[in-house]
């Protein structure tokens, strides 16, 4: 066994947790959130005891997808109690830092008169506090909504927890599938095994006649002129399994606007395509 270098944190399990799955994306806006939360409830509505924790400092959008905001009460251990909604148990940067972009009408960062080291000693602060001190009660599967990116702020997550498996987000786009890529290789340094591969805004549907037009496709899907490219030819590429494809569909925006995700919004609805599509990936 090596020796542990100094001033390393120890990575420990998150307790009561029997399972960390984190759900990342290489670039912000594919969808990440989207997926990660439907997966979460996908997982809850089969009863398996599922929670979700949301580490996007700068953006964290649980707390809206949820229909959720507060402050989390502390346990008698001083550990925060989780928000929960849907029967999905949250806990979310959104809920500690109230002071973010999230918050703002206008979507802009307000003016913070907090000096700036003191705002990153608070981040980290938090950050710690989300990892190893939340009263998740037995769960298990957690959810790991990461932020976008394959920087320092994923590997600090990854020195400070154990991460079971990884579901990679991404679009049919060239460019958001290159930065996929990427995210393959952040896990593989990190030794975080990937799940799977999950291809957002795969088509669009039209809502009056069905038609499917692969709008962002570039060699994925039937119309396929080239077939060594395109998600699930990477994935063949890379050994990593393809979860499926969820539709560019303007409801599964809607949905999330109003705080109630497309798993919980059309449970009724037992044959809609949206809605089965995030079943078939979970
Ligand atoms: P990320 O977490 O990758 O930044 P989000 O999950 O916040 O992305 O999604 C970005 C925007 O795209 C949101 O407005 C969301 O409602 C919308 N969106 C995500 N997936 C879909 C989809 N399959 N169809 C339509 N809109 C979507």
């Amino acid at each position: 066994s090596f020796p542990r270098r100094r001033g390393l944190p120890q990575k420990r399990a998150i307790r009561d947790v029997k399972k960390v799955v984190a759900v990342s994306s290489a670039k912000g806006g594919v969808g990440k959130s989207t997926v990660a939360v439907n997966l979460a409830l996908a997982f809850a509505r089969r009863g398996i005891k599922t929670g979700i924790l949301d580490t996007d400092i700068f953006g964290p959008s649980i707390p809206t997808l949820l229909n959720l905001s507060g402050e989390p009460r502390l346990d008698e251990n001083n550990c925060l109690v989780p928000l929960t909604n849907y029967g999905l148990k949250s806990m979310s940067m959104g809920y500690l830092l109230p002071q973010t972009q999230s918050d703002s009408p206008t979507g802009e960062v307000p003016m913070d008169t907090t000096p700036i080291t003191w705002r990153g000693l608070m981040v980290t602060k938090a950050m710690h506090q989300l990892l190893h001190s939340v009263s998740w009660g037995p769960l298990d599967i957690l959810v790991l909504d990461l932020p976008p990116g394959t920087g320092d702020v994923q590997l600090t997550i990854n020195q400070e927890v154990i991460i079971d498996g990884a579901v990679i987000v991404t679009t049919p786009q060239d460019i958001a599938l290159r930065d996929a890529v990427r995210g393959f290789g952040m896990f593989q340094r990190m030794d975080v095994p990937v799940l799977g591969m999950v291809r957002n805004m795969a088509y669009f549907a039209c809502p009056n006649c069905g038609h499917q037009t692969r709008i962002f496709s570039h060699g994925d899907g039937e119309h396929s002129h080239c077939e060594d490219h395109g998600v699930v030819a990477e994935c063949k590429r890379l050994g990593v399994d393809f979860l499926g494809d969820i539709p560019l569909d303007a409801q599964v925006c809607e949905d999330a606007d109003r705080g109630m995700p497309t798993v919980v919004a059309e449970e009724s609805a037992d044959r809609s395509a949206r809605r089965q599509a995030f079943l078939d990936v979970a």
